[in-house]
């Protein structure tokens, strides 16, 4: 529930107002080590991959600003050295909030370079029907300080932590994180665990992407890599799969009706993923049934507005 809560917060009030009207007072930060240096923090909002050493602490996202501190302290419990790097995978809220109070103490931001534009900028995020809310521009403090186009490398506790950009995937500048000598990969919301994914079509998000992101990952990393999704617990190359298959068979269906001059009210009405419910579409879930089938039409709609033929 109180993922559901983070998420909504995120799409209903959006933007700085959220963090102040979020009470923080009651957040732990859970750490779980999944490595030798890495480590797995969650509070409220997306999750945090950390490599954490004597070089220092890269942080993957920051959650929100206000629960900074107890960030640190929870790294604190395990090394003493400073946070010197963060890596936003995308520039949504609940993963990029902290940036500042992070920045202010040091740390250099790092994320693709079209994440900061969107940062700077504000604007629109939803999926082109019943989620639709404004983003404020983030404050300067906040804009990471090194961008690049396609990947980067931190060399640091050992590890060669390797962000890599893959455009128009939950959004237009997320970055997956790789960590190959932990054996894992951290994938923001590229890959979530509650359900149907929301993918942000406003802010340069698309379902084609989403599927070609997961697609690299698995022919990229060992069957035993740990995957790290942007919310909920960590899994297996297996779990990525699944999902992948997931996201792929509704694109499809999708894609079909659409060839078939179904119209999204028909398909909806019909319940054309109505097989993929009780998996993906929980009781009170933040993307039901209705708004993924939203989302995948909107997407390929765009899709063929861009490129003028049917996205498979
Ligand atoms: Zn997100």
């Amino acid at each position: 529930m109180r993922l559901r809560l983070d998420l909504m917060c995120i799409l209903l009030a959006a933007g700085g107002a959220c963090a102040q009207q979020q009470d923080f007072s009651k957040v732990e930060i859970k750490s779980t080590q999944l490595g030798e240096h890495l480590y797995l923090l969650q509070g409220a909002g997306g999750n945090i991959t950390a490599s954490v050493g004597a070089d220092g602490v890269l942080l993957v996202d920051d959650e929100f600003g206000p629960l900074a501190d107890r960030i640190r302290a929870a790294l604190k419990a395990i090394s003493d050295t400073p946070v010197r790097y963060v890596i936003d995978t995308h520039y949504h809220f609940d993963h990029t909030n902290g940036n500042a109070a992070f920045a202010q103490a040091g740390a250099t931001v790092i994320a693709a370079d079209e994440l900061r534009a969107r940062l700077a900028s504000g604007g629109t995020i939803g999926n082109g029907a019943t989620i639709s809310r404004e983003m404020q521009a983030a404050e300067p403090g906040a804009l990471p300080q090194i961008t690049f186009d396609h990947e980067l490398t931190v060399h640091l506790n050992g590890e060669d932590i390797r962000a890599v950009h893959y455009p128009h995937a939950h959004t237009g500048g997320d970055s997956v994180v790789y960590f190959p000598r932990a054996n894992a990969v951290a994938m923001g919301d590229i890959f979530v665990r509650y359900g149907f994914p929301f993918i942000d079509l406003n802010g340069g998000g698309s379902i084609n992407g989403m599927i070609a992101a997961c697609q690299t990952v698995l022919t990229g990393v060992p069957a035993d890599a740990r995957i790290i999704p942007g919310h909920g617990e960590p899994g297996g190359v297996a779990d990525l799969r699944t999902y992948l298959k997931m996201l792929e068979d509704t694109r499809a269906a999708v894609a079909g009706a659409m060839k078939a001059g179904r119209s999204l009210a028909q398909m909806k009405q019909e319940h054309l993923l109505g097989a993929w419910s009780a998996q993906y579409s929980p009781p009170k879930a933040f993307i039901d049934t209705d708004a993924f089938t939203d989302t995948l039409f909107n997407s390929l709609n765009a899709h063929e507005a861009r490129h003028g033929k049917p996205a498979r």
